[in-house]
């Protein structure tokens, strides 16, 4: 009985891993079309100071509605790219546009506003990020200081001298840069103090449970006491209610993102906001 409920799990297990083979391959074919198509969109999530209630920045987050697939998360795509070499070219889309896009807000008059751009950390290990996005920079003539490139926490470990060489090379042309997911990643602390790093962005796992989970809530606590002592900025992603807000003002985090203030919307919804400023209770901490 063992033995044929082992093998049933076997041909379960290998018949799940098929299928999750034929979907990579499927979506990996529909993507290399993607850019070309036109299927690619940014849409742009505010960043909101909670010292002076107004939004400084945003994330340009990418979308891809495939005419068959409907919209496929990024989550799901953004691996496939990784592992197939579509993530350099759609990484220049991305970046070129995000640049041209946050140009364009800054020629219009509009307040200024940093662009942040994720980053795959496999890019940073195989490629010379430092040149590719101050060429891009360049290209498109966009402010070093208007960009902000966001990299996740893992990966960083592998290879900490070159991370750190390609950080240094942007910092140096005044392009910020802050650490995605804070306090998900496998890697150590020590790292941190080699990073000429802006910002520590508090993975939003933590902040959405820190209401009622006393563990999470005392991991944003320290993480804010950590950024600080580091001379780094501090910013809650996935902050969805004012009670999230209350207490992350109350802990003197410096900025936050998400539903509370916007989901990520188009271009232009981003523009009325960025023109008109949200509500938002100014943080008297
Ligand atoms: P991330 O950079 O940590 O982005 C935050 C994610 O949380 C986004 O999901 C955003 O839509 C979502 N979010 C924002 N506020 C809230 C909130 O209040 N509540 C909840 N539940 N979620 C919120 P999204 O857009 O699906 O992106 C997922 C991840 O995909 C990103 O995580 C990022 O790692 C990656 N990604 C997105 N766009 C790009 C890109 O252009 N290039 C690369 N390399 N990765 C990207
Ligand atoms: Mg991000
Ligand atoms: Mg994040
Ligand atoms: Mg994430």
């Amino acid at each position: 009985r063992a033995k044929s409920l082992g093998r049933n799990m076997y041909q379960e297990f290998t018949h799940e891993m098929k299928e999750e083979t034929q979907q990579r391959v499927k979506l990996e074919t529909c993507l290399h079309g993607a850019v070309a198509a036109g299927q690619l969109q940014l849409v742009y999530q505010p960043k909101v100071s909670l010292a002076s209630g107004t939004i400084i920045g945003c994330e340009a987050l990418l979308r891809w509605q495939h005419p068959e697939l409907g919209m496929v998360p990024p989550s799901r795509f953004i691996p496939v790219a990784e592992d197939s070499g579509l993530i350099m070219p759609i990484s220049d889309w991305v970046l070129r546009t995000a640049c041209l896009q946050a140009k364009a807000w800054s020629a219009a008059g509009l307040p200024a506003a940093t662009m942040a751009v994720n980053i795959s950390a496999r890019q940073i290990l195989r490629h010379d990020v430092a040149e590719w996005a101050l060429g891009i920079l360049d290209e498109t003539g966009l402010a070093p200081d208007l960009l902000e490139l966001e990299l996740t926490e893992s990966l960083i470990a592998q290879d900490v001298d070159k991370v750190t060489a390609t950080f240094g090379r942007l910092k140096n042309a005044g392009v910020k840069l802050s650490i995605d997911d804070f306090g998900t990643g496998y890697s150590s602390l020590s790292y941190l103090k080699h990073f000429p790093v802006d910002t520590l962005k508090i993975d939003q796992s933590f902040v959405r449970n820190m209401l009622t989970e006393p563990g999470d809530a005392a991991i944003v606590r320290a993480v804010i006491v950590l950024a600080h002592n580091l001379r780094f900025k501090v910013i809650a992603e996935g902050v969805e209610t004012a009670e999230h807000c209350r207490l992350l003002c109350e802990q003197r985090c410096d900025e936050i993102q998400g539903y509370y203030i916007s989901k990520p919307v188009p271009a232009g919804e981003f523009e009325t906001m960025l023109r008109n400023g949200v509500q938002l209770p100014v943080c008297r901490a």
